[in-house]
C-alpha cells in the first residue's frame, strides 16, 4: 500500500466522527471470548517484537468510544486493554474507522493533518493501521502499530499486518457463524417451551373447566339424590295412607266394630272408593312420569273440544270440590276444537285443578276457556289460595319440586312435570303468575291444529 494514497485519503478526510458511523461500528456486536483475546494478545505481541514498535494494538469500535481491545506487552507500550478514546479525539485509527482504509503516517510530527493528534503527546509519532470488518461488513475496528520514531514501515511489516489482519477476521468469521448457530438454538429452544408453556396452559385451563363441571355435576347429583330420597319417602307415605285407610275401613266391618248395617257398608264403601280413586290417581302419575321418562308418549290425536273435556273434568271433581268447600266457575267459549289426545288434555285440566284445589284453601276457582289468538287454545286455571313465593316458582315445573312442606300438603311433585311435558308433547306452553297469600294463574296454551314434528317449547314460569 502506498505511503501517498494512505495519506491522500487520511487528508481528505473529516476528523470528527458521525453518529452514523458510531452506529454501523456497533452493529455486530458479539462478545469476544477470553481464549480468542489471548490468541490475539500474542498476535499483537508478535508484531510489535517483529516490527520493532513499543506498540501494537487491537482495537475496537463501541457504541460510543473507541477501546483497546488488546495491548501488545511490549516495552514502552503507554497502552493498556480497557482504555478508551472518544471518537472525535483525533487518535489515527478513528480515521481508519470513518474511510476504512489502512492509514500509514509515517511522521505525524512533519505532517500538519496529525502534528496535534493525542498520541503525538504520547510521544508515538508514527502509525501504520488496518480497519478489522465483523464478516457482516461492518467495522470491527483496527490492528495498527504505533512508533516513537519515524517509520514508512517495510512492505515485509505490511505483509505482516495483513496476514494477521486475515487471521483475525476469519476468527470473527467462525465467532459470528458460532453465535448464529447458539443463537438459532437458543431461539428454538425458546419457541419450544413456549409452545410447551401453551400446551400445559390449555391443559390446565381445560382441567379447570373440567373440574369445574364435575364441582357442577356433583351439586346436581346431590341435589338430584336429595329430591330422589324425599321423593320416595314422600310416595311410600302417600301410598300407604290409603291402604292403611282402607285396612282399617275392611277390619272395622270384619271384626264388628261398627255395626253391619246398610247405611255404615255404604259409607264404608264410599270412603274406600275415595281412597281407591286417590290410591289410582297415584300409581296413574308414576305411569304417565314413567311413559315421559321413556320418551313413549304415545299420543293418540283425534279432533277434540277443549270445552267439553273441561266441563268433564270439572264434573269428575265435584265431590271433591264439595268437600273441599270450593267452587269452579268455568267461562268458556261455545267450543274450543283442536286436534288433540283425550287422556293427555284430561290430565292437564285435571292436574292444574287438583293443584288449585289443594292449594286454593277452599276458595272460589276459574276456569277459562277461549281460543286467543285463532287457531290457539287457552286454558286458564285460577285459584286464590296460598300462591307460590317468587324464588320457588321457576323450579315448579321440575321433578319432585314442591314448594311447600310435606307435612302440610301431600303430593309426589310431579303434577305440574307432568303438564309440562304434556303440554310440550302437544306443542303448547304453559306458564304461571302467583303471588303469594294471594293466589297462582296457571295458563296453558295449545295450537289447534295439534304438535308440529320436532316442535319443542319450553315452559316459562313468571
Ligand atoms: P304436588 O304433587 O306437590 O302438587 P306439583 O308438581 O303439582 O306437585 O306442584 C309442584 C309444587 O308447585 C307444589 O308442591 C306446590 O308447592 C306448587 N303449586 C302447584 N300448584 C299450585 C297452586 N295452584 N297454588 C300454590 N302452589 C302450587
Amino acid at each position: 500500500m502506498a505511503r501517498s494514497l494512505l495519506s491522500t485519503d487520511m487528508r481528505e478526510a473529516d476528523h470528527s466522527t458521525s453518529d452514523a458511523a458510531a452506529s454501523a461500528l456497533a452493529a455486530d456486536d458479539v462478545q469476544i471470548p477470553p481464549e480468542l483475546i489471548q490468541k490475539w494478545q500474542q498476535i499483537v505481541d508478535l508484531i510489535a517484537e517483529i516490527v520493532q514498535v513499543p506498540s501494537s494494538l487491537v482495537m475496537k469500535a463501541e457504541p460510543q468510544h473507541l477501546a483497546v481491545l488488546v495491548a501488545s506487552a511490549s516495552k514502552g507500550n503507554p497502552y493498556r486493554r480497557g482504555e478508551e478514546a472518544a471518537f472525535d479525539s483525533g487518535v489515527y485509527c478513528e480515521e481508519v474507522m470513518k474511510s476504512r482504509r489502512p492509514l500509514l503516517v509515517p511522521d505525524a510530527t512533519a505532517d500538519p493533518v496529525w502534528s496535534s493528534n493525542p498520541d503525538l503527546k504520547l510521544g508515538l509519532i508514527s502509525y501504520l493501521g488496518y480497519p478489522i470488518a465483523w464478516p457482516s461488513g461492518n467495522l470491527f475496528g483496527t490492528l495498527c502499530v504505533l512508533d516513537v520514531k519515524a517509520n514508512s514501515y517495510s512492505e515485509l511489516h505490511r505483509r505482516l499486518m495483513t496476514q494477521f489482519l486475515d487471521v483475525i477476521e476469519a476468527d470473527l468469521r467462525v465467532l459470528c457463524r458460532y453465535d448464529a448457530r447458539l443463537a438459532q438454538e437458543a431461539r428454538a429452544r425458546l419457541a419450544e417451551s413456549e409452545r410447551a408453556r401453551r400446551v400445559l396452559l390449555g391443559m390446565l385451563e381445560d382441567l379447570n373447566q373440567a373440574q369445574e363441571r364435575l364441582q357442577a355435576s356433583q351439586v346436581q347429583l346431590q341435589e338430584a339424590v336429595r329430591l330422589r330420597d324425599e321423593f320416595l319417602s314422600i310416595a311410600s307415605h302417600e301410598l300407604r295412607t290409603p291402604i292403611t285407610s282402607l285396612q282399617l275401613m275392611v277390619q272395622s266391618l270384619t271384626r264388628g266394630i261398627v255395626p253391619p248395617s246398610p247405611e255404615m257398608t255404604l259409607r264404608t264403601f264410599r270412603l274406600a272408593e275415595r281412597q281407591i280413586g286417590r290410591l289410582t290417581r297415584l300409581i296413574e302419575e308414576l305411569l304417565e312420569v314413567s311413559r315421559i321418562q321413556s320418551g313413549h308418549l304415545a299420543l293418540e290425536l283425534e279432533s277434540l273440544d277443549l270445552v267439553l273435556v273441561a266441563r268433564d273434568v270439572v264434573q269428575r271433581f265435584e265431590a271433591d270440590l264439595a268437600r273441599a268447600g270450593a267452587t269452579v266457575t268455568l267461562t268458556d267459549a261455545a267450543s274450543v276444537v283442536g286436534f288433540w289426545d283425550r287422556s293427555k288434555l284430561e290430565r292437564i285440566v285435571t292436574n292444574l285443578l287438583a293443584n288449585a284445589m289443594k292449594f286454593g284453601e277452599g276458595k272460589p276457582i276459574e276456569i277459562t276457556v277461549e281460543e286467543v289468538p285463532t287457531g290457539t287454545a287457552r286454558l286458564v286455571v285460577t285459584d286464590h289460595g296460598i300462591g307460590i313465593p317468587p324464588e320457588r316458582l321457576p323450579c315448579i315445573f321440575e321433578r319432585f319440586e314442591r314448594a311447600v312442606s310435606a307435612r302440610e300438603y301431600g303430593g309426589l311433585g310431579l303434577g305440574l312435570y307432568i303438564v309440562r311435558s304434556l303440554v310440550r308433547g302437544l306443542g303448547g306452553r304453559v306458564w304461571a303468575e302467583s303471588q303469594v297469600g294471594r293466589g297462582s294463574t296457571f295458563t296453558v296454551e295449545l295450537p289447534c291444529s295439534g304438535p308440529s314434528p320436532g316442535r319443542h317449547v319450553e315452559a316459562e314460569a313468571t
